[in-house]
């Protein structure tokens, strides 16, 4: 590890100036980036006609969707809370998949009065949503491909014994409702797990829908999911866009010819377009020296930043206080009461309490995951646009946390 950490900045301000004006555990999040991954992928599929649905679910702050809509994103929703944020962000319902995994037909009913397509997602609901609907409300349906890929088994989710989708191997199944109902069905939908890193997976499921597809004439897309993976740190292996573009793109192409009609190709990347625009500051509370290991314990904890105790997921630190100092062995601990490891082993530049440290590449799946546990606070969001840093969500108050409690005379 080189010792130079150089000083993070965000279009020109300094993420340390930006802590310190908003406040500590705060996320953070460089607007352009998103743009500019928005850009990159619409680059590496310029020869099919691509629809970027972002994945809500990675980083779900209204002022952030509303930033995909201006860079000409749609979005892809997994709950009727989702449905109705993107709505809220001004997206249309035309511009809205609901992806719902085993959810109440209730919710898919609602869904479907406020116009956004149903990816449905089993043959019960295939079934409840041709009997209620019949031809009138053009839908998806989420195959599941049988494919084992992803960063870890939590993430994966498109091999045989996932969840998720309708099995390909119950095709017939599918196709019989299909011809029962008369459903119109306009897309068949992958999403085979996160952290996917290599164009082949892409190209398999890739394979899974156009065979599929041939059994359906009214398609209009083919959505290839998201899970594109990312570096989390120098040197990590990333998804080369590029390739993954061309190959499937061709791929695609190809394909069209075969099915004799131009489809549009969808992409559902969450991670992929906000997780390195993201940072998320803490101060160091205490450095701890034990015998075997020196802590630092911060401001935050898996209530804020669950990725590296659910998923054993790498981030990167910095000591953004004290950039240029010797580097010294550290674990980086939360302050929540159960094991909450935030960094293992790093070599950090000399840390102090009041230190301002920043786990990189936070934007995906941090706040979105976060919780209340131990009876802490949220952090504030902060969104650095056009030069500016901006709060996009205020940092909960004490109030916030009782606000729903009835209590009882006792
Ligand atoms: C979570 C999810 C995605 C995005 O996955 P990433 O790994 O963040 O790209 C895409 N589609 C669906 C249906 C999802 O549930």
């Amino acid at each position: 590890m080189s010792a130079a950490q150089h000083p993070i900045q965000l279009q020109g301000i300094a993420l340390e100036s930006i802590a310190q004006e908003f406040g500590s555990p705060v996320y953070i999040y460089d607007g352009e980036k998103i743009v500019s991954q928005i850009k990159s992928l619409q680059s590496a599929f310029a020869t099919v006609p691509l629809k970027i649905k972002y994945a809500t679910k990675a980083l779900s702050n209204i002022s952030i969707l509303k930033l995909v809509k201006k860079a000409g994103g749609g979005v892809d929703a997994v709950s009727i809370e989702e449905v109705r944020i993107c709505m809220e962000a001004g997206f249309a319902a035309s511009e809205i998949m609901y992806t719902p995994s085993g959810v109440n037909f209730r919710e898919v009913k609602e869904a479907v009065e406020l116009g956004v397509m149903v990816n449905i997602d089993s043959l019960p609901l295939m079934e409840e949503f041709g009997a209620r609907y019949g031809n009138t409300m053009p839908a998806c349906i989420r195959i599941n491909p049988h494919i084992m890929a992803g960063g870890n088994a939590k993430i994966s989710t498109g091999h045989i014994q996932s969840k998720f989708g309708i099995s390909i191997q119950q095709l017939p199944e599918i196709l019989d409702l299909v011809k029962k109902f008369d459903i119109k069905i306009v897309g068949l939908h992958i999403h085979t797990g996160s952290d996917i890193l290599d164009a082949e997976i892409f190209l398999r499921g890739g394979n899974v829908l156009f065979e599929a597809a041939m059994n359906f004439p009214d398609l209009t897309f083919l959505d290839f999911g998201g899970g594109f993976k990312v570096a989390y740190k120098a040197g990590d292996p990333a998804t080369d866009m590029a390739e993954v573009g061309t190959k499937v793109s061709a791929a695609f192409n190809e394909f069209c010819d075969k099915y004799g009609r131009k489809l549009e190709l969808w992409l559902e990347p969450g991670k992929f377009l906000v997780s390195e625009s993201g940072y998320f500051v803490v101060e160091a509370n205490v450095v701890k020296k034990t015998p075997q290991i020196t802590f630092v314990g911060v401001d935050s904890g898996l209530n804020h930043l669950i990725r590296p105790m659910m998923y054993d997921a790498f981030h990167d630190v910095y000591n953004l206080s004290n950039p240029d100092g010797e580097l010294k062995p550290y674990n980086v601990v939360g302050y929540i009461c159960e094991t909450d490891t935030l960094a293992k082993d790093r070599m950090l530049p000399a840390v102090s309490r009041g230190d301002l440290l920043v786990f990189k590449n936070a934007g995906a799946y941090g706040i979105s995951m976060s919780s209340n546990y131990n009876s802490r606070l949220r952090p504030a969001e902060v969104l650095v646009w056009e030069g500016k840093a901006q709060l996009i969500r205020k940092r909960e108050v004490f109030e916030d946390l009782i606000r729903n409690q009835i209590v009882l005379d006792i």
